[in-house]
């Protein structure tokens, strides 16, 4: 039988908990046998993850996939450089995992954007899209151009944000409960996100 394999990119500055409740219920809903996280190295639509916080958000993520033997860092993005498409990422994943049966990981903020994505058609043509709810922002799956191309799957609605994390650190206030216990950890003992203005 075809292994099912699902990529997740993002930033993950930092990863936390709704990254991971997603994903795990992302893989009941449609079967996954394994979800890889693809830390972007550039997101075409954030301007300010730089370069210099890669091995910080590398490191976060390896602490917040430990002992989920479903999740697993994948490198090809930060490998490549320079902008990340995920549209580049699915063709190498395609090449790479022949047999597989492809999906694309994202909450519903990111399939409202999914037309603008750089070829969105030969993205759909590797993978199916697989949609999770995201708080504020409502379903809209008969309008959308690639419904036909995604499957909808119900999670926990968890309201956090690597955003909102980022400004609650920068007030001097607690993240404990929304990022893993070694993620704060990693946090704390390094320093980050000390000042940042919450800004994407
Ligand atoms: P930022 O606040 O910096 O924009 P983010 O929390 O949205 O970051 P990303 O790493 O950019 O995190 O998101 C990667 C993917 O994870 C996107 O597809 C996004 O929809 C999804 N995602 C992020 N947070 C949640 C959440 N709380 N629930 C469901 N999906 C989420």
């Amino acid at each position: 039988m075809s292994m099912r394999i699902a990529m997740f990119g993002g930033s993950f500055d930092p990863p936390h908990l709704g990254h991971l409740i997603f994903a795990e219920h992302a893989c009941d809903a449609l079967a996954l046998d394994r979800v890889l996280f693809v830390p972007a190295a550039h997101s075409p639509f954030k301007s300010s993850t730089q370069p210099d916080n890669l091995e910080h958000r590398l490191a976060m993520v390896r602490f917040a996939l430990a002992g989920n033997d479903r999740f697993s860092l994948d490198l090809t993005e930060i490998e490549r450089g320079g902008t990340s498409y995920t549209v580049d990422t699915v063709q190498t994943l395609h090449a790479l995992y022949p047999d597989a049966i492809l999906h694309v990981l994202m909450g519903q903020d990111a399939f409202e954007e999914f037309e603008q994505w750089k070829n969105p058609e030969t993205i759909v043509a590797c993978a199916t899209l697989g949609v999770g709810r995201r708080p504020g922002f409502p379903r809209i799956e008969r309008k959308h151009l690639f419904a036909d191309h995604a499957v909808f799957f119900d999670s926990p609605l968890i309201d956090v944000s690597s955003s909102a994390i980022r400004r609650l650190v920068s007030q001097r206030q607690s993240v404990r409960y929304l990022v893993p216990d070694a993620v704060l950890q990693y946090i704390e003992q390094h320093g980050i996100y000390q000042n940042a203005t919450g800004a994407t």
